[in-house]
């Protein structure tokens, strides 16, 4: 039974920057405005997310690494993402059968925090009383240890802590009143460094650089027709000035991070054809719509979405972007 664990849980973590999207969106959810992650080894040694969120309660330590069982979590509250997602409470499960976990947390109002150890989906003993300043953090230790090849295979690879930093990137430019870092460990400078603001342009800027963002053109698209499709879409698109070999598609839908990959082609197709020397673009997008209207058979790691009344929906984005592109291009 442990080996099909096993084999599932690195299903779901498939890499090391899988567990700290997973992470990182738990510190989200728990409302934190500081997030801070230190990785080791590409994040095989060591990933750890220090967050200052509403932390875990006591009672719910026991059961916080077995798989399926967040809604019993009694400091659950973000129903909303559960229904847009279809995330099913295995991130944490998952990490503990192919990692050594360790969690230290403390809630509102106590004097300590408790730290306490995961394998296999369960403690490793009871929490132990320990200092704690506010929120939580988790480590995640040997990721893969049990898993010879994959660690192989990752072990090879330089660019894992670069995708790493990417994530954080495309993080804290939707979540712009989070302060987000990300750092070697032992390394004195942070390669991430986004402070809180209130302006997505600054926050573009400090994360990618003028050269983005002082060649954004607004972009917004909205439709409240149930008999044709619902959602409320704005964001940045670059203009004919900016120069990149690549597309960059940072998409929030609900305010999770997500792929579309039939948007990211439309968007694609109408920015070459609307700009006489287009490369390609940059984007940031978010979207809204209603939970139900997101397929949540997808699998939890999937990042790629699909919606209810897709087409309609990317026809009218397209739409929106593309007069955007004209009218900035006269
Ligand atoms: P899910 O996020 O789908 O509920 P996870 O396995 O990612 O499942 O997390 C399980 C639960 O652990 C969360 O629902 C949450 O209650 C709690 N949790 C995890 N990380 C944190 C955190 N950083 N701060 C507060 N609670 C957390
Ligand atoms: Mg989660």
């Amino acid at each position: 039974e442990s080996v099909v664990n096993r084999i599932a849980a690195g299903e779901v973590i498939q890499r090391p920057v899988s567990a700290v999207k997973e992470l990182v969106e738990n510190s989200l959810d728990a409302h934190s405005t500081s997030i801070n992650v230190v990785v080791k080894d590409g994040g095989l040694k060591l990933i750890q997310v220090s967050d200052d969120g509403h932390g875990i309660r006591y009672e719910d330590l026991p059961i916080l690494c077995e798989r399926h069982t967040t809604s019993k979590l009694s400091t659950y509250e973000d129903l909303q993402s559960i229904k847009s997602m279809g995330f099913r409470g295995e991130a944490l499960a998952s990490m503990t059968y192919v990692a050594h976990v360790t969690v230290t947390t403390i809630t509102e109002g106590q004097l300590h925090g408790y730290r306490v150890s995961y394998r296999d989906g369960v403690m490793v003993e009871q929490p132990k009383a320990c200092a704690a300043v506010k929120g939580t953090q988790i480590m995640i230790e040997n990721l893969f240890y049990n898993m010879i090849a994959r660690r192989k295979t990752l072990q090879n690879s330089s660019d894992d802590y670069s995708k790493i930093i990417d994530l954080l990137c495309r993080f804290s430019i939707h979540h712009i009143n989070v302060s987000f870092s990300c750092r070697k460990h032992g390394a004195a400078r942070a390669d991430v460094h986004s402070v809180a603001t209130s302006s997505r342009l600054d926050s573009i800027r400090s994360v990618y650089g003028v050269s983005v963002s002082r060649n954004l053109i607004k972009i917004e698209a909205s439709d409240s027709d149930p008999s044709s499709s619902v959602f409320d879409m704005n964001g940045f698109i670059s203009n004919s000035n900016y120069i990149a070999k690549k597309t960059t598609m940072v998409l929030f839908i609900n305010d999770r991070l997500v792929e579309c990959s039939a948007l990211k082609r439309a968007l694609e197709i109408v920015y070459a054809a609307t700009l006489p020397k287009a490369s390609k673009p940059f984007v940031y997008m978010s979207i809204v719509l209603p939970p139900e209207h997101i397929d949540v058979n997808v699998h939890p790691t999937k990042r790629e979405v699909s919606l209810l009344n897709q087409e309609i929906i990317v026809d009218k984005i397209q739409m929106a972007v593309e007069s955007k592109l004209r009218s900035s291009d006269e």
